[in-house]
Order: C-alpha cells, then sequence, then structure tokens
C-alpha cells in the first residue's frame, strides 16, 4: 500500500487539524452550556405578502448571544450541533421558545400570525419529532396551520421514504411545510409532487443579482411557476432592494422576506413594530 502522506506533509498538517479540534470541541463544550443555562435566543423575521405588504408571519432564527454584545451566527454552530447530537436538545428549546411566542402574539390579538420553524436533517429523522410538534400545538393553542416546519431542499433529497412519512405525520397534524433554500438542490419535479410541500422558499443566492442577471431571475421565475402549477405558496429570501422586490411581484412571487422589509429581531421590538406600523409594509 503506498503511503497517503510523506512527512512533510504530516508534520505540517497535525498540529493545524489539532488545534481545529481542539476549537471544535471548545465550541461544543460551550454550546451545550449554553443551551444548558438557556443562553439561546430566538430572532424574527417577518415574511411579507408581496401583493398587499401584510405581514403573514415570521420565520424564527436561533441566535447565541457573546459576552460581547454580539453573536455567533447559526451557520457556526447548527452543524456542530447536528454532528454532536445537541440538535435534540436544540431544537426542543427553539420549538418551546416559539411557540410559546406564537401563543403570546395571538394572545395579543395578532391572532392570524404564522411560525415558521427551521428544522435541520438529524432533528427531522428524529422519531421525537411529531410527538413534541403535536405537543407544542396542544400546549400552547396554536392553530396548527400557523405554524411551519422548514427543511431544505437537500433534507429533503435524502432519505425519501423516510421523509415521506415523516411529512405526512406533520400533514396529519394540520402543520405545514415548506422546502427551504429551494433551487439550489436537486429535487425531481416528481419528487417535488410527492412532498406535498405548503411553500416553497427561493433561495437567496437568485434573489441577490436578480436585477443584474437575467438568468437570476429565469429560476426565479421558473420555481414561481412551478410551485404555482403544483398548487404550491412561494416566498423569495435575501431580498434586499426594491427592485428585486419589484420584479419578484412581477413575476407573480407571493410573500418575500428580506432586510428591505426587515431584519430578524428579538420578539419584544416586532410586538412594537406590528404596533407601530399595523402590520402592513411598503412593498
Ligand atoms: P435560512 O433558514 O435559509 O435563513 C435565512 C437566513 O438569511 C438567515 O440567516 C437570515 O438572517 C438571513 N437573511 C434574511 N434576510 C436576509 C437578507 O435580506 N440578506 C441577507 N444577506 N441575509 C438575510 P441566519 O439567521 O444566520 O440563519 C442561517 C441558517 O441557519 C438558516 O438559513 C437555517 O438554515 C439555520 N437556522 C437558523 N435558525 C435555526 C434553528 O432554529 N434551527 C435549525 N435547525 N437551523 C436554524
Ligand atoms: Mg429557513
Ligand atoms: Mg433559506
Ligand atoms: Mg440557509
Amino acid at each position: 500500500q503506498a503511503k497517503k502522506y510523506n512527512r512533510g506533509e504530516l508534520l505540517w498538517y497535525s498540529p493545524a487539524m489539532s488545534r481545529a479540534s481542539k476549537q471544535r470541541l471548545d465550541l461544543l463544550h460551550d454550546l451545550e452550556n449554553a443551551i444548558k443555562n438557556e443562553q439561546l435566543t430566538v430572532f424574527y423575521q417577518p415574511q411579507i405578502n408581496l401583493a398587499t405588504g401584510y405581514v403573514i408571519g415570521v420565520e424564527a432564527l436561533v441566535r447565541w448571544p457573546q459576552p460581547d454584545g454580539g453573536f455567533i451566527p447559526p451557520d457556526q454552530f447548527i452543524p456542530l450541533a447536528e454532528q454532536s447530537g445537541l440538535i435534540i436538545e436544540l431544537g426542543t428549546f427553539v420549538l418551546e421558545t416559539v411557540c410559546k411566542q406564537l401563543n403570546a402574539w395571538h394572545k395579543e390579538g395578532l391572532d392570524d400570525l404564522s411560525m415558521a420553524v427551521n428544522v435541520s436533517m438529524i432533528q427531522f429523522n428524529h422519531p421525537g419529532l411529531i410527538t413534541q410538534l403535536a405537543n407544542a400545538i396542544r400546549e400552547y393553542e396554536i392553530p396548527a396551520g400557523l405554524l411551519e416546519v422548514e427543511i431544505t431542499e437537500s433534507v429533503a433529497m435524502q432519505n425519501p421514504e423516510a421523509v415521506i412519512q415523516t411529512i405526512e405525520k406533520l400533514k396529519k397534524l394540520g402543520i405545514k411545510l415548506a422546502i427551504d433554500d429551494f433551487g439550489t438542490g436537486f429535487s425531481s419535479l416528481a419528487y417535488l409532487q410527492k412532498l406535498n410541500a405548503d411553500r416553497l422558499k427561493i433561495d437567496r443566492a437568485f434573489v441577490r443579482n436578480m436585477a443584474l442577471n437575467n438568468s437570476d431571475s429565469s429560476i426565479a421565475e421558473m420555481v414561481i411557476n412551478l410551485g404555482h402549477k403544483l398548487g404550491i405558496s412561494v416566498i423569495a429570501e435575501g431580498v434586499e432592494f426594491p427592485q428585486q422586490a419589484s420584479i419578484l411581484r412581477t413575476l407573480g412571487c407571493d410573500e418575500a422576506q428580506g432586510f428591505m422589509f426587515a431584519k430578524p429581531a428579538p420578539a419584544n421590538s416586532l410586538t412594537l413594530w406590528f404596533k407601530d406600523t399595523g402590520r402592513y409594509v411598503a412593498v
């Protein structure tokens, strides 16, 4: 058997490797403590009807606050939580938090507001998820149709049999399903139909250069038309500029979320914002 590495590479490689894995372990340890001590928090980003400007709902986005006032972004700790199994505890915390919050908003009169929650692969394939969802909507008296689970297109593509079974159980509870980051995976049209999704979320990669790049707006247009042909509504992520919103509206996109309308924010500041705006924004 041939040598895989020569000596020089090994010597150069291994200290860097162990430094990286020590950092990972430290971060994992901190994350474990943060979950245990309930230091994670959830921000919410409004989702807007592009025809009316009405805020139909929010997407929950977890945040890990740091002592310096900043946050470690989820892209940096969700994968770690997935690999270590901590995602189950993290997901439980997020689900509890958002259902409690949605109940509070409904009680304050925002009784048609919906809530979208991101669920990652291990969580989605975990047998406890459905029970957890069922308990949460019962305990917090949430109309199931106002709760939406988001899975990415790539999660939907893994283990199709199991995914479809879980989706059927979600649907039985009346909970909605959105396919996140749509357009970045490779789901077939036949499979998409089987998924029985309620919403497609156009990945922000296709929204970003929409005004400059015709092929990006063609992809958005295709997703919108595809969704509508299958009876699925379509929301665009990452809308930052009026020009993007206007192209999306022209293409018939149902909803949008992005910095142009509102950044993800803590619940209490959104409550105030809802009161100030009457839940309408300029589109
Ligand atoms: P995602 O679900 O696709 O969420 C959209 C991301 O785009 C969020 O990043 C959001 O803050 C960001 N965003 C929204 N509008 C704009 C915009 O106009 N411009 C730009 N540049 N970005 C925008 P965030 O909060 O950092 O979350 C990243 C990813 O982490 C999420 O992607 C989701 O996959 C994952 N995630 C977030 N919260 C949770 C959670 O509670 N559980 C799980 N399993 N995953 C989560
Ligand atoms: Mg999402
Ligand atoms: Mg997304
Ligand atoms: Mg994403």
